[in-house]
């Protein structure tokens, strides 16, 4: 299995040329292209990628803005994503079930829900392919199921809006919002993840010293036992 970040970029005004994109991941396996999430940045653009298939975490536009004007590929998303999109002209729409591994082109994608929004609900993916397996959420405070979704995975992709800063709000009886990176990174150990990788980069990464702050980063990975880096736009890695 070959994860090529395509955008690394959150919802943010800024942009630098490590993170120019909206976040996204191609996953390729034997031969098929499945592309994780097509933000706005994307419109208009992706099809230069030649998707096999396109899956959504959910439907905010850095995440789902790009298929404004259809894909011409398969769509797979979960049903409230899709009935949000519905005005969409996507011709080719397929439901995930919420944990009902599901194969995409040969890629088995299993969704988990994630606590992120109330008006866009959000899944992190557990991927995998052959021996390889991956959890991907680039938008979370927490996942619902976390223990079964990061069961042996080998690498852990999560959400860089914020590195330590508390970022969640309260709406009524939900939370909306993202966790710290400082936050996921107990998860991995906790769940006995050896490897994250942070991608949707949030402001202090971006406008940020980059190295300073990775340096502190690293220092809270190396606390928990993880080894840790964060995607930039264009990253790629085989496993
Ligand atoms: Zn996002
Ligand atoms: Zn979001």
């Amino acid at each position: 299995m070959t994860l090529t970040f395509l955008g690394t970029r959150g919802e943010i005004e800024m942009r630098t040329r490590r993170h120019r994109m909206h976040t996204s991941l191609l996953v390729s396996y034997r031969g098929a292209r499945v592309m994780i999430d097509c933000g706005l940045d994307w419109l208009g653009k992706f099809q230069w990628l030649h998707p096999s298939a396109i899956v959504l975490t959910h439907a905010h536009p850095d995440h789902a803005w790009g298929l404004r004007n259809g894909a011409p590929c398969p769509v797979y998303a979960p049903e409230i994503t899709s009935q949000e999109l519905q005005r969409y002209p996507i011709k080719d729409r397929h439901v995930i079930k919420h944990r009902t591994p599901t194969k995409i082109c040969g890629t088995t994608f299993e969704a988990f829900p994630v606590e992120h929004s109330i008006l866009s609900p959000a899944v992190g993916y557990r991927v995998s392919a052959g021996r390889a397996c991956i959890f991907y959420a680039p938008d979370l405070i927490f996942i619902h199921d976390r223990s079964a979704a990061l069961r042996d995975v080998q690498i852990y992709i999560g959400d860089g809006a914020t590195m330590t800063r508390t970022f969640i709000r309260r709406r009524g009886k939900a939370l909306i919002g993202h966790s710290p990176v400082r936050t996921q990174l107990t998860w991995c150990q906790k769940e006995g993840v050896q490897r994250a990788i942070i991608t949707h980069c949030g402001s202090e990464i971006v406008t940020g010293d980059e190295r300073k702050m990775f340096a502190n980063l690293r220092a809270i990975a190396e606390e928990r036992d993880v080894d840790v880096r964060i995607a930039y736009d264009g990253m790629k890695l085989t496993l």
